[in-house]
């Protein structure tokens, strides 16, 4: 069976920085990166629907060790998954990938410190088997296999052709065509400009409304740095003033939401005219960064209703006919197709069974450590991103933790580390504070964050850098434990601290 030190899950954004930091920081240890497709890049590989671009800046959906250099700050998805190929053939990353490799379940065993995982190879999905010392995920945070996707009445009986964003058709032909978009968050604000300059019509049909605020594809003050700066010293400094900006936004959104609210809501009017009707279609029920902002590069959806090329209609679908969307108020949308836009299927780790000598884990009943690791299951990582900035942010910072862990390890002759919850009135609360409605969907499934240290799940960046990189490792709740010496018998129990009461179940 192979044996890997470390055996990263998933070739996306986390897997191929996971492997970067691995590699420069961890050289002594082994690691592959397994990867269940024939191609990497994950979501900006798999998504192909016209118009897919990143909806936050790439100078903090950028790598921290490799500049961004292409003129659009808010980038196409070709260019972002160019960006991933590029950075993982230059620091050998590539090489390290096993394509086809889906790994399906995990088997820890305290005796050897090591998990037995059992994958599907090739595409014949045949069933084999490695272990690893430490399993780091990097598997994204939606089912791949399928999007979310509420079924219809009627829907059988449209004529037209119905797509999900997440399985656009290569050939699907929407010139001339009109065209109703179901949803309004960043897939169906990307979709409607973009399908508008071909289509007869879009609308973009939402049940209730999204904050949507503009900004300008290129970041002209990024582009005049870089002319003048060397590219890494021009990318550290914008990418710091974005993650700051990012920050002041979120913070005040949280404190004087109604300020805020009130000044996108202006933006919008200006972008529309006094005559559009804001009060409906732009303005939500919920408050700026309950649910992530949508961001339109060059205000290119609002322009695209000022012509005329698309519209918004805010109202309920009592069901599809054979020509198109019948409304509750009555109203008909008539459609050749239609586009469900209607989001993500959220999993954590991609559902990966994990049982912890012989005990299955469940996820949802355990506590998450530094948003990264979980209370109970030893020499296990998953990088899962901000919600309110980007996910390289976290990835980064996940993968350069992970480093510090195990050269800890290595210099104390650890083979494992598990945090435990010792605190049977550990105040839980949800993992992530978010009121999107992949992650309500989600929440029973998830696991708990703490209200305080190390439970408790920041959604920081600055904060998460001097925790992350300066914080102890030995803080007591992450215990750490060697093999047993030469001799001791088989049924000894390691030598970490007794498993606390809280965990121990
Ligand atoms: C359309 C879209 C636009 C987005 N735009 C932004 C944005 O602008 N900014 C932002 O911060 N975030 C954005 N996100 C979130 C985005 O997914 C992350 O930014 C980032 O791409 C996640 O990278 P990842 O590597 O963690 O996961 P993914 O990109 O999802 O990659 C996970 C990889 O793991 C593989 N995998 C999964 N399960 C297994 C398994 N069991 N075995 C083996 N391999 C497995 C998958 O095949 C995939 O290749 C967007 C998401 C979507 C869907």
């Amino acid at each position: 069976m192979d044996h890997f030190d470390v055996l990263v899950v998933g070739a996306g954004i986390s897997g191929v920085g996971a492997a970067y930091y691995l590699q420069s920081r961890c050289p002594g240890r082994s690691y592959a990166i397994f990867e269940a497709r024939e191609a990497m890049g994950g979501t900006w590989d798999l998504f192909r629907y016209p118009g897919i671009r990143s909806d936050s800046d790439m100078f903090t959906l950028g790598f921290s060790f490799r500049p961004w250099t292409e003129a659009k700050a808010i980038a196409d998805g070709p260019a972002i998954l160019n960006y991933l190929k590029e950075t993982a053939a230059a620091y050998g990353i590539d090489r390290h990938i096993r394509y086809q490799h889906r790994v399906r379940s995990a088997s820890w065993d305290s005796a050897t410190s090591r998990w037995t995982v059992e994958i599907e190879r090739g595409s014949e999905r045949t069933a084999d088997k490695v272990t690893c010392g430490h399993l780091h995920m990097c598997a994204g945070y939606y089912n791949y296999a399928q999007g979310y996707r509420p079924p219809f009445p009627g829907e059988e009986s449209f004529a037209g052709k119905i797509v999900h964003p997440q399985f656009w058709p290569t050939d699907l032909d929407y010139q001339n065509k009109r065209v109703v978009v179901i949803g309004s968050g960043a897939t169906a604000v990307t979709l409607v400009p973009e399908m508008a300059r071909d289509a007869a019509h879009v609308t973009m049909l939402q049940r209730s409304p999204t904050y949507v605020v503009s900004r300008p594809a290129e970041d002209a003050f990024a582009n005049r740095l870089r002319a003048v700066l060397p590219a890494k010293l021009a990318y550290a400094i914008v990418r710091w003033r974005n993650v700051l900006g990012q920050m002041f936004m979120f913070r005040l959104a949280r404190r004087r939401p109604q300020r805020v609210k009130t000044a996108i809501i202006d933006m919008v009017r200006q972008a529309l005219g006094p005559d559009y009707d804001v009060a409906t279609h732009f303005t939500p029920a919920y408050n700026p960064w309950d649910q992530r902002l949508c961001l339109v590069p060059d205000a290119d959806l609002f322009e695209a209703i000022r012509t005329g090329a698309a519209s918004v209609v805010t109202d309920h679908i009592e069901r599809f006919t054979e020509t198109g969307v019948a409304l509750a108020s009555g109203k008909v949308l008539p459609a050749d197709i239609i586009v469900t836009a209607t989001g993500l299927d959220m999993r954590l780790m991609s559902d990966l069974a994990l049982t912890v000598d012989g005990a299955p884990v469940d996820p949802s009943q355990s506590f998450s450590y530094k948003g990264m690791m979980f209370s109970g299951v030893p020499n296990l990582s998953a990088t899962f991103g901000y919600t309110n900035a980007s996910w390289t942010l976290k990835a980064d910072l996940t993968a350069e933790y992970l480093c510090r862990l195990l050269r800890h390890m290595d210099r104390h002759g650890y083979t494992e580390c598990r945090p435990i919850n010792a605190d049977p009135n550990l105040e839980a609360a949800p993992w992530l504070d978010f009121s999107s409605g992949y992650i309500v969907r989600a929440r029973d499934r998830l696991p708990k964050q703490g209200l305080v240290k190390p439970w408790k799940v920041n959604q920081n960046y600055a904060l998460d850098l001097l925790y992350f990189r300066f914080g102890a490792l030995e803080d007591g709740v992450m215990r750490f434990s060697r093999p047993m010496p030469a001799g001791a018998s088989a049924s000894a129990p390691l030598a970490s601290p007794a498993k606390a009461p809280a965990d121990a179940a």
